[in-house]
């Protein structure tokens, strides 16, 4: 795609952006007025919530467009609906390319969802009952894994592992001990805030000395595993559930990679197993992203991510702020607020007035609950794909450091536009990716 083609210049400022939307701002000006509104607020502010990220015009194209009217039940070639046969292309051509982006041995790309993803697996090697070991959620796990609230948790029989007090990194003894213990029928690995590498291969040792299958939820970390930055959990794990929205820079929604001998049970429990009518124009834009991912161009702005967590953490320590295991190895960082005398439910809110988006969360052992806690989760993701560099990430840690340690909103905002309007969300650099 060249740049400079009209249809892409139409494109290169939010106002251009709106442009697309010329049918829609007559129709329903209500929506269209509410969309603008929401793009004003993605231009102007950091996104620095570790699990968002901006598609790219051609991901956004394909999600918004005809594949939607058609119902594809089924998997290619065997459907319950007829004039698949674009559809089935589209697919197939979804599915090898993320086998090749993961080099799996078989591919899901139908979840509408990273929940629905682990859901999949759940009640593909699962039955109502069954004991399952998960990262507790107050110190990284993710609610699909066993929380309380959660159909996971409330389905079957889930036991908590977490990280140490001393270091924050994840308690490999414990989960031997724990699984040793309980025998559970399925490990999860993975994490929602965890800023570290986690260690796949220790995990698949611990499922097999109890007889467990492993399954691995990369849906923070799919990008960075895409690009060689973090070790390939589809090395060892049974199962590997994703999302592809996060890091991996996709259209909101999930995957299952699993080793072949597992591929129909996977298919099944997707469908007719958890979901109905695959969302197709949302499969044809995952294919779109996967080429991407594929590219030298996605390799380095997957380094770019991490290089700017390392400086973003470094100048933050250099701030004063404690971070959990003082640094981060991936896209992002956990911000602990007990020594700045406010909590993460008022740092997230004095951070967006100064328009800089990030997430309250708890950290381990917190004192506070999970609507208050003690900490933040920042990530690098959206910032990077902006185009932002390490020099940017130190007006960053500036401008959260001026509101949280000074509560100097007004400067830090000057920072943020500063930076915003340098960066705009659909420029010449994102176009090109
Ligand atoms: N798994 C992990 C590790 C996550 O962090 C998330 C989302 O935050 C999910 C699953 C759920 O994904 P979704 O919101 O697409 O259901």
């Amino acid at each position: 795609m060249c740049v400079s083609d009209s249809k892409y210049q139409s494109v290169l400022t939010s106002e251009g952006m709106m442009n697309m939307f010329e049918n829609l701002r007559k129709f329903d000006p209500a929506v269209y007025s509410l969309m603008k509104e929401e793009l004003i607020r993605q231009q102007r502010n950091i996104e620095l919530i570790a699990s968002e990220n901006i598609v790219s015009v051609e991901v956004m194209e394909t999600m918004g467009s005809h594949l939607t009217n058609k119902y594809a039940e089924g998997y290619p070639s065997k459907r319950y609906y007829g004039g698949c046969q674009y559809i089935d292309e589209i697919e197939s051509l979804a599915i090898e390319r993320l086998k090749e982006v993961f080099g799996a041995e078989h591919a899901n790309v139908q979840p509408h969802s990273g929940a629905n993803a682990n859901m999949g697996v759940y009640f593909a090697v699962l039955k109502p009952g069954d004991r399952v070991m998960g990262m507790n959620l107050s110190q990284g796990g993710h609610l699909t894994h066993g929380s309380p609230v959660n159909i996971s948790g409330q389905y079957f029989d889930f036991h908590e592992y977490g990280v140490t007090k001393e270091d924050g990194l994840i308690d490999y003894e414990n989960v031997r001990k724990i699984a040793h213990d309980i025998k559970p029928k399925l490990i999860v690995a993975g994490a929602s805030a965890y800023p570290r590498a986690i260690d796949f291969k220790r995990f698949r040792e611990i499922a097999d000395e109890v007889g467990a299958l492993l399954m691995v939820d990369m849906a923070h970390i799919a990008g960075l595993v895409a690009a060689g930055l973090h070790e390939n959990p589809c090395e060892y794990a049974h199962f590997v559930t994703s999302t592809t929205h996060k890091t991996l820079r996709g259209p909101r929604g999930g995957i299952i990679l699993c080793k072949a001998e597992y591929g129909k049970v996977i298919d099944k429990a997707i469908f007719p197993g958890t979901q109905g009518g695959p969302l197709e124009h949302i499969i044809a834009a995952k294919a779109v992203c996967f080429k991407e991912a594929l590219s030298e161009k996605f390799k380095e702005y997957q380094k770019q991510v991490v290089k700017n967590a390392k400086v973003l953490s470094e100048e933050l320590m250099n701030r004063g702020f404690k971070l959990l295991t003082e640094g981060t190895d991936n896209h992002l960082i956990l911000v602990d607020l007990t020594n700045k005398n406010i909590t993460g439910k008022e740092a997230e809110k004095v951070l967006d007035e100064a328009y800089i988006t990030t997430n309250k969360n708890t950290i381990p052992f917190d004192p506070n609950g999970p609507f208050v806690t003690s900490g933040i989760r920042i990530g690098t993701p959206a910032v990077t794909t902006r185009g932002m560099k390490e020099e940017d990430m130190k007006v960053i840690a500036k401008a959260i450091d001026l509101c949280l340690t000074y509560k100097d909103i007004e400067k830090a905002r000057e920072l943020v536009v500063g930076l915003t309007e340098k960066y705009p969300i659909y420029n010449e650099h994102k176009l090109m990716n």
